[in-house]
């Protein structure tokens, strides 16, 4: 198995800067001697401070971004950046979303629940980062990635968290998973044209679906933020922020 790097000695320096006066105290990253290897958790406190500065209040959501290791998801070259508020590449010309994006979209899918919710599909497993974080909020995860690599990739990836209700799953998302339906949420990570009727029928009542969906109504192919609320009476959709995805894509590869 591949060697997952050891979380780097040297910090970028964003992440070294000393919390502003008003907020609370919270631990700085320091950095130590090149060899030592050192507590990622420091650097996560502060990127999570970022997120509720942003203005995520989950507190599920915020426990389960400064739990997950998001260094472990990216290429050793990449390690200094991976608690930086910024998207990366994966290989294959796919990246994963920034904390922000990731943070944001996984708040508006729990609407405000108390406690886990029970089972979640997700599109677009790319190197597992997002489906590690759905791990600590859901029930049961079944999450689909299109190409073989990056399948594989969270695959090993994901090993050392030994999450038997993550199910990740290799095919074409845009057809859903019947077998785990009907789901209590669901997320995309890639964008397009539409929503596959899959999603909507594989979404339980009550639960809720987001995801980015290219906006007609705006010049060029810009995306945003769809959430969708399947309801006894019916299908209720909410347009939020414009946003950037990967497309989505049918077929595997
Ligand atoms: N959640 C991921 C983000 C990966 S980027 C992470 O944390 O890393 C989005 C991913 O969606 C890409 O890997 C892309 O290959 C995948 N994708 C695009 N269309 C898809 C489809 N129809 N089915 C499954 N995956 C798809």
């Amino acid at each position: 198995m591949k060697q997952r790097p050891s979380f780097p000695a040297r910090l970028d320096s964003t992440l070294a800067k000393s919390s502003p006066a008003t907020s609370k105290p919270m631990p700085v990253a320091v950095p130590v001697p090149q060899g030592l290897g050192m507590d990622s958790s420091a650097v996560r406190s502060r990127m999570v401070q970022n997120l509720g500065q942003q203005g995520v209040r989950d507190p599920l959501v915020l426990a389960a971004m400064g739990a997950i290791e998001r260094h472990r998801f990216v290429d050793s070259a990449l390690v200094n950046q991976a608690y930086e508020d910024t998207s990366l590449p994966i290989g294959l010309g796919q990246t994963i979303s920034k904390p922000g994006v990731v943070s944001r979209m996984v708040e508006l899918l729990r609407n405000g629940a108390t406690g886990k919710l029970g089972r979640v599909l997700e599109i677009g497993t790319g190197c597992g980062y997002q489906a590690a974080v759905l791990s600590m909020l859901a029930d049961e995860v079944y999450s689909i990635e299109r190409l073989r690599g990056l399948h594989d990739k969270a695959r090993d990836n994901l090993r050392h968290m030994r999450l038997p209700h993550v199910h990740l799953l290799f095919g074409d998302g845009m057809q859903g998973y019947a077998k785990g339906a009907p789901y209590a949420a669901i997320i995309s990570a890639a964008g397009g044209e539409a929503l596959p009727t899959a999603w909507i029928d594989q979404l339980a009542v009550g639960g809720r679906l987001v995801a980015p969906v290219v906006n007609p109504s705006a010049q060029g192919a810009t995306q945003a933020l769809m959430v969708v609320d399947k309801t006894p009476q019916g299908i209720k959709q909410t347009v939020l922020e414009p946003v950037h995805f990967v497309p989505l894509k049918s077929g595997i590869a």
